[in-house]
């Protein structure tokens, strides 16, 4: 049995790869004033939306240091970095992004925050990369978005924070999204968003809605819902990055194999078509993984073991969970040098074409 609360290692001081942190989350100003808007005067019907930036958008130190650290794109986030022994961030649109603003809003708040993005990261190239935000509710304009993020901006990819008003991106009509991402060839950050108001309520009365549990349900569900809807079988190269040691669904994987198997081949279900390939294969084939959240070596260890060294990567999840000793616990996994090299730095390079 491992020690529950083991003392964290200092990290290596000079280690023989560099440490690339994916899923490392930023806000713009301008997002920030209208969630803090939304939250005085209420204009939509999100109980998640209320429940965390209620909290966050309130005067506890805690929120008004994390309100800080996510609008920063400077000095404060390097020091940070620096502290905490990361090389390189992948930043992106912290949840819910834009997902909760009107269409036009959203897509133009969307384009506005890629280009102060991309403004940010020039200050720094060899410290921040990032990640391409688009509003799904118009789903043309998001391609587009995507394709000038990657193109014209030099994004590394999309940010898709979970649910967009109660919708998942199974439903068809968002799907250029994914036909602009397989042909740039960049992957789909799948981040989560708080429970949809269609499932939030139970969670609501014990504090289960976000980091603790509610975010993986519901991001591990949009998951499973783009793999049985055979979206890998209309766009074979796509790749989707779960976050949080997969939502627990690489745990999942034999019985979610077993059953989707039994589902699509009865033909139970008219949603659930018979796909070209089984759950397994879309699962380790098509999604990429980070330990975002999860600075502890047995989940990491199972992900690499049952998805493949070559599939997962490093992520502190910052400024959310910012921990300046988690480096050394993971600097210290009793893994080969290879896949610690892998984990931190190679595949983070590849996924993201980073030189
Ligand atoms: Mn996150």
């Amino acid at each position: 049995m491992t020690d529950r609360y083991p003392p964290m290692p200092p990290r290596n001081p000079n280690p023989p790869y560099k440490r690339i942190a994916t899923e490392e989350a930023w806000l713009s100003p301008e997002i920030m004033k209208r969630y803090r808007k939304e939250i005085a005067e209420p204009q939509i019907n999100d109980p998640g939306f209320t429940q965390l930036w209620g909290f966050f958008c309130g005067d506890h130190p805690m929120a008004e240091a994390q309100r800080r650290r996510i609008q920063d794109l400077g000095e404060e986030r390097i020091r940070d970095m620096d502290d905490s022994g990361i090389d390189m961030a992948v930043i992106s649109l912290g949840s819910p992004g834009v997902q909760i603003f009107d269409t036009d809003t959203a897509s133009a708040l969307a384009e506005a925050a890629n280009d102060e993005l991309a403004e940010g990261i020039a200050k720094y190239p060899d410290r921040f990369v990032g990640l391409a935000a688009f509003s799904p509710l118009d789903p043309d304009r998001a391609a587009r978005e995507l394709e000038r993020g990657v193109t014209k901006l030099g994004f590394k990819g999309g940010i898709l924070n979970g649910h967009t008003l109660g919708t998942y991106l199974d439903d068809k009509k968002y799907w250029p999204v994914f036909e602009a991402a397989e042909a740039l060839g960049v992957p789909i950050y799948l981040h989560p968003n708080m429970p949809s108001a269609q499932m939030i309520q139970p969670f609501l009365s014990r504090a289960l809605d976000a980091a603790i549990y509610g975010f993986a349900c519901d991001t591990g569900l949009h998951a499973l819902r783009l793999m049985v809807s055979g979206i890998f079988d209309r766009f074979p190269n796509l790749q989707i990055i779960l976050g949080h040691c997969g939502e627990a669904l690489p745990y999942w994987l034999y019985r979610i194999d077993f059953m989707h198997t039994r589902i699509s081949t009865t033909g139970r279900h008219p949603n659930v078509p018979k796909l070209k390939r089984r759950a397994w294969d879309y699962l380790c084939d098509n999604f990429y993984y980070t330990s975002s959240g999860v600075g502890w070596e047995p989940p990491i260890k199972y992900l690499m073991d049952v998805i493949g060294t070559d599939r997962m990567m490093y992520a502190m999840d910052y400024p959310w969970q910012f921990e300046k000793g988690e480096v050394g616990v993971l600097d210290a996994m009793d893994i080969t040098p290879e896949a610690k090299k892998a984990f931190f730095e190679d595949n983070a390079r590849r996924l993201f074409s980073i030189v």
